[in-house]
């Protein structure tokens, strides 16, 4: 019997890189079966919810679920439906890989680029605690709320997996000179946990010292932890040093439902054009059929990723190529 999956197309560029990736999983024969539901945007105008409960309980149902982005209002209007998904199934670890391709030369080409940034996915600045003082929002905040719970079992995700995936360091990117409360329980509760596995080396650096090292010096990292909101930010950080948005996959973690996506977003500017990079969809595809224990499919695509970009005729756009989502896809599929 096939394994189902929940699918999200989302918003933006999400339906054409979504359908793109699942041209591509169908043909490493992995035998899935879609079930689609809506989330998003668009599914807020069509159905006047941005989450439907259809959507919560085919994720449920299936426990994995691939999905395109989704468009937040910004400033105003619906919270993030990617937070609340994250949210709602407890996917607490973010994991999103940057690895240079041997088929790109890109700024960084002459160094060694592996990094994986292991995010916190549920607490922090992203709790979704905030208010303001009327009137006109004279001032506002936004609780960043942080439990040892939490940054115990992320921290130990990361080291984990760092195991699991023969790595040799763990760098705790953090702000506990400043944020000394909760970015110092996570550094407390880092420090504590690296004494369990002295088989892996850990380190801890400042935020800033952390974006200036990794410009200067990516070879040196090689899985980074950190609380959610610079997670987000780093992992952009790291996208750029491989090419940028359109090659970052991206894992959201629970111990019941996991989601994979790509790192970006709904890249309004291009959405409709034809023009999107799948590739980090399709990479977010790959790690989920790792997920589902399809771990030689998943090595295929990566191999099938790498053959395809090397020819300059089938880049997209965004990395100085012409190819449209589709004739990348085609020349994909055919070195499969
Ligand atoms: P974005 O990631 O959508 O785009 C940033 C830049 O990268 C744009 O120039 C875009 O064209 C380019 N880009 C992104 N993906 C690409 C791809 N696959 N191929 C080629 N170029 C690509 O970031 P943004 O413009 O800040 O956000 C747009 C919307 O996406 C917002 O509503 C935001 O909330 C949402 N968003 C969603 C997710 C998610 O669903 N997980 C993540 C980030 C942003």
């Amino acid at each position: 019997m096939s394994r189902k999956v929940s699918l999200i197309r989302g918003d933006g560029i999400g339906p054409e890189i979504v359908d793109a990736t699942v041209s591509v999983i169908e043909a490493l024969g992995v035998d899935l079966e879609w079930e689609e539901v809506r989330a998003g945007s668009g599914c807020f105008k069509d159905l006047g919810t941005p989450l439907p409960e259809e959507t919560l309980l085919s994720i449920a149902r299936n426990q994995c679920v691939l999905k395109g982005p989704l468009e937040t209002p910004i400033g105003t209007g619906f919270r993030s439906i990617n937070v609340a998904i994250r949210k709602h199934f407890d996917m607490y670890a973010n994991v999103r890989p940057a690895r240079l391709s041997p088929a790109l030369t890109t700024r960084f080409s002459d160094t060694k680029v592996d990094i994986v940034v292991v995010r916190e996915n549920t607490e922090g600045a992203y709790c979704g605690i905030e208010h303001v003082i009327p009137p006109n929002r004279s001032a506002a905040e936004s609780i960043i709320l942080v439990t040892r719970w939490a940054c115990e079992r992320i921290v130990r995700y990361a080291f984990d997996f760092a195991r699991r995936e023969g790595r040799s360091k763990v760098t705790l990117v953090h702000k506990a000179n400043i944020l000394k409360e909760t970015n110092g329980l996570l550094l407390e509760v880092g420090q504590s946990i690296a004494r369990e596995y002295d088989d892996i080396q850990f380190e801890d650096m400042i935020v800033d010292n952390a974006c200036m090292q990794l410009v200067m010096r990516p070879e040196n990292f090689d899985v980074i932890v950190t609380e959610n909101l610079f997670g987000d930010i780093l992992s952009d950080l790291t996208a750029g040093l491989i090419g940028g948005l359109g090659l970052t996959p991206g894992a959201n973690i629970g111990e019941g439902a996991s989601m994979f996506e790509a790192v970006h977003g709904t890249a309004p500017d291009i959405a409709g054009k034809g023009v999107a990079n799948p590739t980090a969809l399709m990479r977010a595809g790959g790690m989920m059929l790792g997920h589902l224990g399809y771990v030689d499919e998943a090595q295929l695509l990566e191999k099938a990723i790498t053959a395809t970009m090397a020819n300059p005729e089938n880049r997209t756009g965004d990395l100085g190529g012409k190819a449209t989502t589709k004739q990348y896809t085609q020349a994909l599929i055919s070195a499969i």
